[in-house]
């Protein structure tokens, strides 16, 4: 589903809406309006209909494609698998949220084992949704509504419009939704919520503004994966206190040595806390924080709980944590880099904690996304020696007569384990890229790096050639020395190499292209009045141009505003084509 940028106060909304105006610009003089819904905390879901019946239904966890839980869906009150209503389009996307009232996760926790038990209504409502079997989805109570459009053969001009549709075919939306056209009233509605918050049914965790007009929507794209349209204003975090029964170290994928605090259970905002980050050492010892000691703790949304300060100090205080000099897992030695404040343990190859973090990643909902392939299970094979790295994952069925006599294992989830461990297999060249785990390559450059290289072979063969990671757009030394090291080390090699003849990576698929601009050299001069420069450069860079500053020889068009200046003369000179702003909408609309 759509990440959405966070905004926390007034003015970083003001900064939004600011940045809507210039990007279409749009002056003061004329009002846009904006869409306000409270921000449900649930599983985004797509319910895709083609002639009024519901025809699939999926999560979008991803961001692209997400499980196929259309069976379990149709359980669903307030999911019609047919449109009433005769107007509906051809085909038509219906983004929302599905959640679970407060008081629904309550009574689900109190009929579960204390091991089953789920720890916010979020997880209820994923595990609710993702089971096997669908009479148990439709024995819990879930909720459905409505906040978004997706593809659909009707244009629709407003989200209103798209919302009195809704109404029509009998699909929930949010009834406290309303449309507001000044930052005054944006910000009114927020304060009113948050005033009424805790008598709402569901939980909430803050506004969503949304640009109202769809055509304007779509003029303004996304950054990334946030639409450059919508901002949620999140409430501020909720506090507690409690004490700090132990500080224990944690050893994460990266070999990264973090001090967590193990507390006396505390319950905020219906969840059950009893893990606190403390981040750092340089931490613990800036807030003068130790074991016994009574803290203030806070909690805000998806975020790890973190310890903010201590409030009472215990009598007889413990002398203060210090960061280990050997790892706790391995026992191998630490070091901290210089310029950074964490602890690493040094062993990269043989650190348990290391290599069960990295397999961990490797198939979680972000990379492989191995469904029935968690934590708990990894550990579990980790133990038994049955997988020690990535590719050990793909050969588990040699093991199935022993995992079918472990408790928790039967014919049936170990099929399902096989299934997915297979769809797995096809996976796009940036999602494989990140699942490897490249200290600091996260989404978003694992992207830039796949657009880079495009397909899996030359992933392998070029990305050790450090000129030409030099050369891409938005990685910076620390990353670059990061993928070369990691690309260097012939084990690592090894691991690639081995799985991409595993695999079926597809190649990176490049942005759709336009037969007049497609990898065209563009220069933008002079200025513009119909669009923003900014909205002009986007829009140049979703038909695959490629934008420079100055005009050179290989420059193909130049796109000239008001007093163009020296570029437009120079483009003259040298006989590039000269086109006018108008010119240039007309012909990329073609
Ligand atoms: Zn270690």
């Amino acid at each position: 589903m759509l990440s959405l940028a966070n905004a926390f106060n007034k003015n970083d909304v003001e900064d939004f809406i600011d940045r809507v105006r210039k990007f279409l610009n749009i002056d003061n003089k004329e009002k846009i309006k904006f869409v306000c819904e409270p921000k449900i905390d649930g599983l985004s879901v797509n319910l895709n209909y083609k002639d009024g019946i519901l025809k699939s239904a999926s999560t979008r966890g991803d961001g692209k494609i997400g499980e196929n839980v259309t069976k379990n869906i149709q359980t669903i009150v307030g999911i019609p698998s047919k449109l009433e209503e005769k107007n509906y389009p051809k085909q038509i996307e219906i983004r929302g949220e599905i959640f679970l009232n407060k008081k629904d996760f309550i009574q689900l926790n109190e009929g579960l084992n204390e091991k089953n038990k789920f720890s916010n209504p979020r997880n209820a409502a994923a595990g609710s949704l993702r089971q096997l079997d669908s009479n148990v989805t439709k024995q819990r109570p879930l909720k459905f509504l409505a906040h978004g459009i997706g593809e659909s053969t009707k244009k629709y001009i407003t989200m209103s419009e798209f919302y009195e549709d809704l109404n029509k075919w009998k699909i929930p939306s949010n009834n406290l939704i309303k449309i507001c056209d000044s930052i005054n009233s944006m910000i009114n509605y927020f304060e009113n919520l948050k005033e009424i918050r805790n008598t709402i049914q569901y939980d909430i965790d803050g506004i969503v503004y949304k640009v109202d007009s769809l055509k304007l929507q779509r003029r303004l794209g996304f950054i990334g994966k946030n639409p450059r349209w919508a901002i949620a204003l999140k409430f501020s975090a909720e506090k507690a206190f409690t004490t700090i029964k132990k500080i224990d170290f944690q050893v994460g994928r990266t070999g990264a040595i973090t001090p967590v605090a193990r507390l006396s259970e505390v319950n905020i905002g219906g969840v059950v806390i009893s893990n606190a980050t403390l981040h750092n050492f340089d931490e613990i010892e800036k807030k003068d924080i130790r074991e016994g000691d009574k803290v203030e703790i806070q909690r805000a949304g998806d975020v790890i709980p973190q310890v903010l300060k201590v409030v009472k100090k215990e009598k007889n205080r413990k002398k203060i944590t210090k960061p280990p000099l050997n790892c706790p897992v391995c026992g191998s030695k630490t070091i901290k880099e210089k310029d950074e404040a964490v602890i690493r343990c040094t062993n990269t190859v043989s650190c348990d904690a290391q290599n069960l973090g990295g397999l961990i990643h490797f198939v979680s909902k972000k990379s492989l996304n191995i469904e029935g392939l968690g934590e708990k299970q990894i550990n579990q094979f980790y133990k038994l020696g049955f997988i020690k790295n990535f590719e050990d994952i793909f050969y588990i069925n040699r093991y199935k007569n022993i995992i079918l006599d472990l408790e928790g294992w039967g014919e049936l989830s170990f099929q399902n384990l096989i299934k997915s461990i297979e769809k797995s297999k096809s996976i796009a060249l940036d999602k494989f890229i990140f699942s490897l785990g490249i200290r600091y390559v996260g989404e978003t450059l694992s992207n830039l790096i796949a657009k880079e290289f495009l397909t899996i072979d030359a992933f392998i063969n070029s990305s050790i050639d450090k000129e030409r990671l030099f050369n891409i757009d938005g990685l910076g030394p620390k990353v670059i020395n990061s993928i070369y090291d990691y690309m260097q080390n012939k084990r690592n090699q090894q691991i690639v190499l081995n799985l991409s003849k595993i695999l079926n990576i597809a190649n990176f698929k490049k942005p759709k292209s336009h037969k007049l601009f497609s990898n065209k050299n563009v220069v933008f001069t002079g200025t513009l009045s119909i669009l923003s420069r900014e909205e002009a450069k986007y829009l140049a860079v979703q038909l695959g141009a490629k934008i420079s500053s100055s005009v050179t020889s290989k420059t193909d068009y130049v796109i000239v505003g008001k007093n163009p200046g020296s570029k437009a003369k120079k483009a003259k000179e040298l006989g590039i084509s000269i086109l006018s702003e108008d010119d240039w909408i007309k012909k990329t609309s073609s």
